[in-house]
């Protein structure tokens, strides 16, 4: 019994076909004061103190690189409180109410096509850090850094493939913005004179092909493409959407940009033109709520900083109330779980995926090596996991789990319904000591 699984449920057709629901003034917002990359932050207000909508408030510290926290509503901030982190975390949050009047801070302001056009790599760099614009995926990594890149880049591409199953958030921003992915591209092309990009999406999306299509007629001398690649998962993973795109095989660890090449989210490219167009912050994202477990699952348009817990009535609330709930901040694949509703939509959170829980039981292995045929690393999951059980270190060292990208594949081809991702994931910690 074989099973190479690359294509999973796809349950995405109904909700990414319908326009995302506005929601946009919730009563308070709440902004993470740190993060997995950022473990200490300062404030720069005080309790009482009014704010404005993109006003700079504080400051995150990490080991590498500092974030600024920015307000996403005008209103005032009144105090700390504690809810889940997209890391899974309880962590304190800065809670501002919100005063409806949307007072835009003055550090906002709008370039001209003139003004655009002279920015320099440089100053395209400085603005996106001062926005504090980061991988909108999930990665959260700083995207000045990629900016400060001193390679040749002689191809951009822009991840819109969206490949985990249930997420429908940038399929909507695609739909729903697609001149500000395009202005995006555009000015990314512009910091790294780079003359051709393309926008990876799966071939199977009719209507992104559709709309792209026209539109990209407007701009025949663009450089910019829509590139169709495969309609499995990992496909989005960075390393196999450059293969497919361009044919390039990156070795590992190889950074894309040793190859000339840079690779953006869709979502952080009109990050990106907000940055360019308007000086601003990310404000506002698209999220998709979804799952087994919700009534009436939708994308949204929120705030960041808004609480899921205001987005559960418009998906007129859960399933099955009664039954104990399974949260996953992110894809089904690669999210994080958190034990309740009471988490935030952070710039990062692409979607909560709300499942009724179900008990299942481990059966034992049996060696039917989905698991291996399954792992687009070519790992030996079910090797490694035999070595974490035993606690081999050298096994685990020479099978080489850090190569892993957590796609969470193996324990979804697991016929003995194994989790076999988690035993991975203790060798990546064995493998480090
Ligand atoms: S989670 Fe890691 S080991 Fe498992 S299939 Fe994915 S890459 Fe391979
Ligand atoms: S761990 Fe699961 S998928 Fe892998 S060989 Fe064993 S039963 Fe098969």
């Amino acid at each position: 019994m074989i099973a190479k699984t690359r294509h999973i449920k796809d349950t995405k057709k109904l909700i990414g076909s319908l326009p995302a629901v506005r929601y946009v003034d919730p009563k308070y917002i709440y902004l993470a004061t740190t993060n997995a990359r950022c473990s200490s932050f300062e404030l720069y207000i005080k309790e009482g103190d009014h704010v404005n909508c993109c006003q700079l408030i504080g400051m995150r510290h990490g080991p590498f690189f500092d974030q600024p926290i920015h307000a996403t509503c005008s209103g005032t901030f009144v105090g700390y409180e504690k809810h889940y982190h997209r890391n899974g975390k309880l962590i304190d949050f800065i809670k501002i109410e919100n005063d409806f009047k949307d007072t835009f801070d003055k550090s906002c302001f709008k370039r001209s096509p003139e003004e655009i056009a002279k920015l320099s790599k440089d100053e395209i760099t400085e603005i996106v850090k001062n926005c504090a614009l980061v991988g909108l995926g999930g990665s959260s990594f700083p995207t000045y850094v990629k900016f400060q890149t001193d390679k040749k880049i002689d191809v951009i591409l822009i991840n819109a493939i969206e490949c985990e199953p249930y997420i429908t958030a940038d399929h909507r921003l695609m739909l729903e913005f697609p001149n500000r992915v395009i202005d995006g591209i555009k000015y990314a092309m512009q910091a790294f004179d780079c003359k051709k990009a393309y926008i990876c999406i799966k071939s199977k999306y009719k209507d992104i092909k559709t709309v792209y299509k026209q539109l990209l007629k407007e701009y025949p001398d663009s450089g910019i493409e829509l590139c169709c690649v495969g309609n499995y998962y990992p496909q989005g993973w960075e390393v196999e959407m450059i293969r497919k795109a361009t044919g390039i095989k990156l070795n590992p660890g190889e950074l894309p940009s040793n190859r000339g090449i840079i690779d953006f989210n869709v979502s952080t490219i009109v990050g990106l033109y907000k940055a360019i167009k308007y000086n601003m912050p990310v404000v506002k994202r698209f999220v998709t709520v979804t799952g087994d477990g919700i009534n009436f699952p939708k994308n949204f348009r929120v705030r960041v900083g808004t609480s899921i817990k205001d987005l559960i009535p418009l998906c007129e609330g859960y399933k099955n109330p009664d039954k104990e709930k399974v949260f996953i901040l992110g894809g089904p694949m690669m999210g994080a779980s958190v034990p309740s509703d009471d988490c935030i939509i952070t710039k990062t959170v692409t979607s909560i995926i709300i499942f009724d829980k179900m008990e299942f039981k481990e059966e034992p292995c049996v060696r039917c090596g989905s698991c291996v045929l399954s792992c687009p690393v070519h790992l030996e999951p079910v090797q490694i996991m035999n070595a974490v059980k035993v606690a081999d270190k050298e096994r685990i060292k020479k099978l080489n789990p850090l190569k892993c990208i957590e796609c969470g594949l193996c324990a979804y081809s697991c016929t003995s319904k194994i989790q076999v991702t988690d035993y991975i994931r203790k060798a990546k910690i064995f493998a480090k000591l």
